[in-house]
């Protein structure tokens, strides 16, 4: 019988889990995670400080699944690998031995590297919070509760989460942006401006061009005679701003550190072929941490997105069972919400775009497609509907669609399908054009 183990219970080590199980009905699969929460939806745990949704709905799968489907689940931290004996050593000091194992670790977001940011132990100073995992939600509803203020870093989706968290929990937020304008590697002007706007109507403080010099330490307790914590910011502008959180969103990184104890090939991440297998035969590797190869352009490509985990998780455990299959790319797609606008994001867009694929960027708003046949389905009776798309020569690369859903769905089939648009392209390019009459019309005889 083979053995299985699994590092890692996110969205590719269960989903892995799941491929093996499918495939062999009698090997034993062992999933190793160091979250006492086991399995649940990471991206929702920005629901979590809006109060949203409650922390059950987020777990798709209870304890008694795992038993269901013959997999045992041990909520260990694995700290080192010894790929010559095939072992697994827990940090409890058990070892388990493996005969396939799948390295699942995932991302972590990356320290804001500022002075005061660590206490001189190295810790993080407390009051410095990122959103990553489950303790992270609940350690900042937590901290909301006595904060006044906070100041949140970073440019892209995690970062607004934190911010519209931090005002739910009713905490002045200050909102702290490198450049000019919220996102601008991924968003338009005019979309970045949305955002923004939406935030300051919430509440939120933006600062343009503003970024940390410094976290200021204070000493929390009466008369200042308890632990060291956040106490505020100074500004590189030379400005200071008392707060008790600092949200750290500046970006993410794989977590290697136990593929490393395995000595696999890393390069960003571990570094996997199209069977998600890594340098060694028996360790696989799927999700946040794997490094796979966009293969028009032969770069290395590091996605951190729940589909992708999910798709190459369920590769890696087919491959992992013995039955042959090949993982391929498939368009990348972001449904997420950016101050409170439900917003698709498919394919290349913005900086992601090569500049010589492009014909024409498209834009429309509610007033061009407002007339779309109900039957496309989705999210309407948002207050800003708005569609981007990027023409290529013959198809579409990519789109932004944010607002009114009814059109992400087509758009996302005409992007992944690579379907020839050569019929409408001048349509879609013309001045002034409903580009979304124009895409639905065209969906409509498409399918
Ligand atoms: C706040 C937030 C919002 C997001 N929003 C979106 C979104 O809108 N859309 C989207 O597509 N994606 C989103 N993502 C990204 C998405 O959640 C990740 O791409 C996905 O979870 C990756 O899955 P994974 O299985 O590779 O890793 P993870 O889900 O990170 O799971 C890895 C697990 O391994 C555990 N682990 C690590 N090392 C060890 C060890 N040594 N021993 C034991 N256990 C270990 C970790 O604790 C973790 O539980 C979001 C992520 C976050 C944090």
């Amino acid at each position: 019988m083979t053995r299985y183990v699994i590092i890692g219970t996110g969205a590719a080590g269960v989903s892995a889990a799941e491929a093996i199980r499918q495939h062999d009905k009698t090997g034993e699969i062992i999933l190793i995670g160091e979250e006492p929460e086991g399995y649940y939806s990471r991206p929702g745990l920005a629901y979590i400080l809006t109060k949203e949704i409650p922390e059950e709905q987020l777990h798709p799968f209870e304890p008694q699944d795992f038993k269901r489907l013959g997999m045992q689940f041990l909520n260990m931290q694995a700290t080192h690998i010894d790929s010559a004996t095939g072992k697994v050593t827990l940090h409890d000091g058990r070892k388990l031995t493996f005969d396939r194992l799948l390295l699942a670790t995932g991302a972590e977001a990356r320290p804001a590297g500022v002075p005061g940011e660590k206490l001189p132990t190295g810790e993080t100073l407390p009051g410095v919070v990122q959103l990553d995992n489950f303790a992270n939600a609940r350690e900042i509803v937590q901290r909301a509760r006595k904060a006044k203020a906070a100041v949140v870093v970073g440019g892209g989706i995690t970062a607004l989460e934190l911010v519209e968290g931090l005002l739910a929990l009713g905490v002045k937020t200050h909102y702290f942006l490198r450049g000019d304008r919220y996102w601008s590697n991924v968003l338009d002007e005019t979309e970045s401006r949305i955002v923004e706007h939406r935030l300051q109507e919430e509440g939120a403080r933006i600062h343009f061009n503003t970024e940390i010099e410094a976290i200021l330490q204070k000493r929390a307790g009466l008369f200042g005679r308890g632990e060291a914590c956040v106490g505020g910011v100074t500004t590189k502008a030379g400005d200071t701003i008392s707060c008790d959180i600092v949200g750290v969103a500046v970006g993410v990184g794989p977590r290697l550190e136990l593929a490393k104890t395995a000595g696999v090939r890393i390069e960003k991440g571990v570094v996997v072929d199209k069977t998600m297998q890594t340098s060694m035969s028996n360790i696989f590797a799927a999700g946040d941490v794997a490094q796979d190869f966009d293969p028009s352009t032969g770069k290395p490509v590091m996605d951190v997105l729940w589909p992708t985990a999910r798709d190459q998780g369920r590769v890696a455990g087919a491959n992992m069972a013995g039955v042959h299959t090949l993982y391929v790319r498939n368009i990348p797609l972001n449904v997420t919400r950016l101050a409170g606008l439900t917003t698709t994001i498919i394919g290349a867009v913005g900086g992601r775009v090569p500049d010589n694929d492009t014909i024409g960027i498209v834009r429309g708003d509610s007033e061009t497609w407002r007339e779309i046949p109900e039957a496309i389905a989705a999210q309407s009776n948002f207050d800003v509907n708005r569609i981007r798309l990027m023409v290529g020569e013959k198809t579409l690369l990519g789109a932004i669609v944010m607002g009114d859903q009814k059109l992400s769905q087509p758009i996302h089939q005409l992007v992944a399908h690579q379907i020839d648009i050569t019929a409408i392209r001048g349509r879609l390019l013309a001045p002034n054009a409903r580009i979304g009459e124009v895409i639905a019309e065209f969906w409509e005889m498409a399918r």
